[in-house]
């Protein structure tokens, strides 16, 4: 009997113990109060950069080209990296709205290769279901496939959902007149870059609807984007190098990141650093 009052008053002395040190704990070890709190609800990340890839030729021989095994190669870095790709559409309504996105997000161009677009990088982003937007010009487009790719083709590739948009007529320099261009000449050339081949695209492009406009090389200026805005241009694509910020307003201007070997010291340091700047986060504000 004596012996079980023993074990009954030792039982009651750790109980009371017990009680004891989880109150006591608590307040000698503020640090520890996290283990007894329950758990505060946690917010959720917004990721409010996005870079806007732009990819050139996929033939693997230019400077800003890449072979089509490093395109795919970049395809499935971006899958790996948990970065989703989003439409140039998406990110504008996005950016309209100064909404975030709830994952890592980048978008994907292609501009002028006509060869490959069609047959190499479609086929391509169509395995991975990655959106894309092909800035085409009008001048190098062909009559039939044979001939290289043709409307058919760009018909073919909306169909299945890519954005073509307007890459200028015959893809000149639209900044500043050329050496010894007449300013009506200069005008002229302009109409034809811009108007002209908004114009030709939507009649050969039906689903075409003049949503944006990637200048050719990169040289715009503040005129060329009032009339592009004027014709109805939403989005004006340069190759800035600077991933659009959601917290900014929005200014019609999206900027990319070219592809490139040449002319940066380490390319793939350089595709890194726009996976990067995706997966850059912040806590939702409460
Ligand atoms: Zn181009």
């Amino acid at each position: 009997m004596a012996h079980r009052k023993k074990q009954f008053l030792s039982s009651l002395a750790f109980f009371a113990l017990a009680c004891f040190l989880s109150l006591a704990f608590p307040v000698l070890y503020p640090e520890l109060r996290a283990f007894y709190a329950p758990p505060e609800k946690e917010l959720p990340r917004i990721y409010f950069k996005v870079p806007v890839l732009c990819f050139h030729d996929l033939d693997g021989r230019g400077p800003y080209s890449v072979s089509r095994h490093e395109f795919r190669s970049y395809m499935e870095k971006i899958k790996e990296a948990g970065v989703q790709v989003i439409s140039l559409r998406e990110l504008y309504e996005a950016a309209r709205q100064n909404q975030f996105f709830q994952k890592p997000s980048l978008v994907i161009t292609i501009d002028d290769d006509y060869t490959n677009i069609v047959r190499v990088a479609a086929p391509i982003l169509r395995e991975y279901s990655y959106p894309a937007t092909f800035f085409v010009y009008i001048k190098d487009i062909k009559g039939s496939p044979e001939e290289g790719m043709s409307w058919e083709d760009l018909n073919r590739i909306a169909g299945e959902g890519f954005d073509i948009q307007n890459h200028s007529f015959s893809h000149t320099k639209l900044s500043k007149p050329y050496p010894g261009e007449s300013a009506e000449r200069y005008r002229n050339r302009i109409i034809k870059e811009i108007i002209l081949s908004g114009k030709v695209l939507g009649e050969r492009v039906p689903s075409f609807d003049r949503f944006s406009f990637a200048y050719p090389m990169g040289y715009h200026n503040p005129q060329i984007a009032e009339m592009l805005k004027k014709e109805g241009y939403k989005v004006l694509v340069t190759t800035d190098s600077i991933p659009l910020d959601l917290r900014q307003p929005f200014t019609g201007t999206v900027h990319r990141y070219t592809i490139q070997k040449k002319f940066v010291k380490d390319p793939e340091a350089m595709f890194q650093l726009q996976l990067k700047y995706a997966r850059e986060q912040e806590l939702a504000s409460p």
